[in-house]
């Protein structure tokens, strides 16, 4: 699991994570939030509160939580919409299960999988996530309310993290992931 407050870059991080190493599949969550101009519609499945709800109701989320007044939720795996890759892709190859969550999800995903590994990604300063979360041209009262939010976040991530990462240098940050999954495939036998 990939955990952080908003605007530290754990999207971007977890694509290439993906495009780097066949045996890791992203997981695609659901969320009632609009999408963002120029997200990708793959970005997430955008459903209704009324669908989110009745899948609640159906048990078919591994996890799901309510952020800042919308649904976010992990498809239980026999449900997961597993996208066709490119051509020749061999999704056979894939051993590990990659879930962008926050830290209330990550929780009950510990709580179900002890053995689930959490990285908690540390923007550089609050400076730079600002100027992050600015970026993606949300509202000033939306930017706000989300470094709020990671203030509280931060010390839960802190606490029930295997690994802290600081996102200062987009490569070295892929290339600290790629050892510590390296290291825990090598520690589980994999
Ligand atoms: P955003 O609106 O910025 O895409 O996501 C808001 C927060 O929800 C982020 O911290 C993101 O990691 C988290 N999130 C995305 N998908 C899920 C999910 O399926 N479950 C949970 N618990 N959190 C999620």
């Amino acid at each position: 699991m990939v955990s952080g407050p908003g605007g530290v870059g754990k999207g971007t991080i977890v694509d290439a994570l993906v495009a780097r190493d066949p045996q890791l599949w992203l997981s695609r969550s659901w969320t009632t939030r609009a999408q963002r101009p120029g997200e990708p519609d793959d970005a997430y499945v955008f459903v209704s509160a009324e669908d989110f709800e009745r899948r609640i109701s159906e048990g078919g989320f591994l996890e799901w939580t309510e952020f800042l007044g919308n649904y976010y939720g992990t498809p239980r795996p026999d449900h997961l919409d597993r996208t066709p890759g490119p051509a020749g892709d061999a999704r056979d190859d894939v051993t590990d299960f990659v879930l962008e969550i926050e830290v209330d999800g990550a929780q009950q995903v510990k709580h179900q999988f002890p053995e689930a590994i959490l990285i908690f990604v540390l923007p550089p300063s609050r400076e730079e996530q600002e100027r992050r979360l600015r970026g993606r041209g949300d509202p000033d009262d939306k930017v706000h309310a989300r470094l709020r939010k990671a203030e509280k976040e931060e010390p839960i991530g802190r606490d029930i993290a295997d690994y802290l990462v600081v996102n200062d240098e987009f490569d070295r940050t892929v290339d600290e992931m790629m050892s510590i999954i390296d290291r825990e495939r090598t520690r589980s036998g994999r």
